[in-house]
């Protein structure tokens, strides 16, 4: 309550009481203005800081708009791998999506102007289940839609205050419907429990919620073309919307691209903070990268990442999680 709502209201309480006391007789419809006037202000102070977080977010999506999907994902030489490279290249040539600038409307569950709560568990729960609902019958990219398993829409606590993204399901996603779940899966959530966190108490996405489709009996995985993570995007953003963490950990190259359409390398962007919106977003290596590259320079370079999550967060940090990787060189 704000401290004018609440000085309206220690008036009303004095304006009653002398009421009831049978002294001076206060006028009721006086009262019942009074009343209204705090009610309205309530709302008024409500509905600005559910709007102004919603607009706010909104600038942030819309400045990536401006992208127009060019160079949202790597361009086809960019992909080390020849093998891989031919892969891309051909699922780049054939897909047909649309490319769309502005936020799926059947995503977009908080209209302006409606008074949702912020930090409301229940109403987050409600909006993510309807979403979820609304991802799972996507078939926007049809190609993916045709490969895949499942829809990989994210999982964990609708109001987490730590969320990361990622680049696509993999295989073993696909299979389970569930995002980071293969090897890398193993070591992110390694990651997530040395930060002294559950799995259930972060977020996990993907910029892509299908896994990019590959050709019949081909193994591995391609990145997603830019017009594939332009179709997508807008659930991510309305999940991060609904969800409104604290702090977003983008997971390499891919999720950087997805969130601020950055093309920079890696080696630039990780450890520092960038801003989505009101929300700071650690870039860190992929974990699928620290799979490649077992050095643990590079190990602790993730490590030093969370460290700073951690400190953003404001959580507890021990003197263990301090030194994790000091007592290992
Ligand atoms: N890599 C990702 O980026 N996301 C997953 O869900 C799995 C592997």
């Amino acid at each position: 309550m704000s401290s004018f709502t609440q000085g309206l209201e220690i008036l009303l309480q004095q304006l009653r009481s002398l009421d009831r006391e049978n002294r001076p007789r206060v006028d009721q419809s006086n009262l019942d203005r009074i009343e209204r006037l705090k009610l309205a202000l309530a709302e008024h102070l409500r509905s600005e800081t559910t709007i102004g977080t919603s607009s706010r977010l909104r600038q942030a999506f819309s400045l990536r708009q401006g992208y127009g999907g060019q160079d949202v994902a790597a361009a086809p030489e960019d992909v080390p791998n020849p093998e891989a490279r031919a892969r891309y290249s051909e699922a780049a040539a054939r897909s047909s999506v649309t490319v769309e600038h502005e936020l799926d409307p059947t995503v977009d569950l908080l209209p302006t102007g409606e008074l949702v709560p912020t930090n409301n568990k229940d109403d987050q729960e409600r909006r993510l289940a309807a979403l979820r609902e609304t991802v799972l019958v996507c078939t926007k990219c049809a190609h993916l839609a045709e490969f895949r398993h499942s829809v990989v829409f994210g999982v964990g606590s609708p109001n987490a205050e730590l969320m990361f993204v990622g680049e696509a399901p993999g295989a073993d996603e696909d299979l389970r419907g569930e995002p980071f779940v293969g090897k890398a899966g193993e070591l992110l959530t390694r990651i997530i429990e040395t930060m002294g966190f559950a799995r259930s108490e972060v977020y996990i996405a993907n910029v892509l919620k299908c896994r990019p489709d590959m050709p019949k009996g081909g193994s591995g995985n391609r990145p997603p073309t830019p017009e594939e993570m332009q179709t997508c995007l807008p659930y991510l953003r309305a999940q991060i919307e609904i969800i409104q963490p604290k702090v977003m950990v983008a997971l390499g190259g891919v999720a950087m691209k997805g969130l601020f359409g950055t093309s920079e390398p890696m080696k630039s962007l990780r450890g520092r903070w960038h801003s989505f919106g009101d929300i700071p977003v650690m870039a860190t290596f992929h974990p699928s990268y620290l799979l490649r590259n077992q050095a643990l320079s590079e190990k602790r370079k993730v490590w030093e990442d969370m460290l700073q999550v951690l400190e953003r967060l404001q959580a507890p940090i021990t003197e263990r999680q301090r030194n994790f990787f000091l007592s290992k060189s």
